[in-house]
């Protein structure tokens, strides 16, 4: 049985106690929301932190607000459960509810929260292993050790961003509200984000996510399709998050796709949202996003598949959600 190691946990009620904790504990603590992903890097002491802080008694971030002509706010302490029953966030942002009900198994959406979600640590065959086993190893660069065994040349780190919500999040252009020492600050989405398997986060370690800001809903429609091995069970191998604004006579004036699962950060492809651009969303245009998007997906060998159908599944992918999105029209 794998324990945790031991540790001092605190337990504020309010954001602003959280982040004064935090800041009190020093670079050694950590927050914790569900749990479902901190508790188990514990245990197998990918990370190690001597105070944990919980973020489960701070009811303002258990909130919902806002309409979806406004826009809506999610407290970051809401369960991915709460969100994929939520019946307004399922009319209206069915992205948004879809990439929350994929993740994993009720028991953890019961638990896992949407501030978790955005925040997940990036996953590596290498890494996401018990401590014995990677010690058998040595460890590696993203823990304990020196090299990267996923290309032991490189410099950097390789892990993968491996969370559904995370790609609908840059998708939808939705914001996020940041609190720390020195006050709260909101930024894009997309702007939380870094390509690097261990400095995935630009947010500071002492930040704490408050909550996750949905734009309003004004003539777009988005679109989430998740690739893993068991559909009930996996993290994906590669996620599809597309955005799509068109005309009143059906022509596409914007869009986005992001790629989850590719790499150690949603990777926006403005390739594929330029093929689609002042075209009708027909099957060529579709057929024009997916070569966009097939060429600068380089997913790396530290997931499951094979590297090359994983590129190959980037543009079946890219071609459901668009198609699912040209037969949904506003
Ligand atoms: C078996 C298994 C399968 C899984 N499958 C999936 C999957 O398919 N898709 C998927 O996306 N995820 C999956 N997960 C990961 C995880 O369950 C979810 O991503 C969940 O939403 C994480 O939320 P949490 O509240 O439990 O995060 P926690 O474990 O509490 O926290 C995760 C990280 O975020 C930080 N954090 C949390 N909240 C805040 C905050 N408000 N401010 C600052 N920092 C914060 C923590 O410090 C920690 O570093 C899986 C996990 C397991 C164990
Ligand atoms: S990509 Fe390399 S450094 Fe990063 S977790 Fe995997 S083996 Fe370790």
């Amino acid at each position: 049985m794998l324990r945790l190691p031991r540790f001092d946990l605190v337990e504020p009620r309010t954001v602003a106690e959280a982040v004064a904790a935090r800041v009190a504990a020093g670079p050694d603590a950590s927050y914790v929301a569900g749990g479902t992903d901190l508790w188990p890097n514990m245990k197998r002491r990918q990370q190690t932190p001597r105070t944990v802080i919980a973020l489960s008694r701070i009811e303002a971030l258990s909130r919902t607000s806002g309409t979806p002509e406004r826009g809506v706010t999610i407290g970051a302490g809401v369960t991915l459960e709460a969100i994929a029953r939520d019946p307004m966030i399922r009319a209206h942002y069915p992205a948004v509810a879809h990439a929350a009900e994929v993740v994993s198994t009720p028991t953890l959406r019961h638990m896992g929260t949407i501030g978790g979600n955005l925040l997940l640590d990036t996953r590596c065959n290498y890494y996401d292993q018990t401590e014995e086993w990677r010690r058998s190893i040595d460890y590696c660069m993203k823990k304990d050790g020196t090299i990267c065994w996923v290309a032991p040349s490189s410099p950097r780190c390789w892990a993968v961003q491996s969370s559904d919500g995370v790609p609908v999040a840059v998708a939808l252009g939705a914001e996020v509200t940041l609190a720390g020492p020195r006050g709260e600050r909101r930024i894009a989405a997309a702007a939380l984000y870094a390509n690097d398997g261990m400095a995935y986060l630009t947010k500071q370690p002492d930040e704490l996510l408050v909550s996750y800001h949905l734009p309003p809903v004004d003539g777009w429609r988005a679109v989430y399709v998740k690739l893993r091995r068991r559909g009930s069970f996996h993290f994906p191998v590669l996620g599809v998050a597309a955005w799509v604004r068109r005309a009143p006579d059906g022509t596409v004036k914007d869009a986005r796709v992001v790629l989850g699962a590719v790499a150690s950060h949603p990777q926006e492809i403005p390739e594929a949202a330029a093929a689609l651009v002042g075209t009708a969303l027909d099957a060529k245009a579709i057929a024009a996003a997916e070569d966009a998007a097939y060429r600068p997906a380089k997913p790396m060998d530290n997931t499951d598949y094979t590297l090359a159908w994983r590129k190959d599944m980037v543009k079946v992918h890219v071609q459901r959600a668009l198609t699912a999105i040209a037969g949904d029209r506003p």
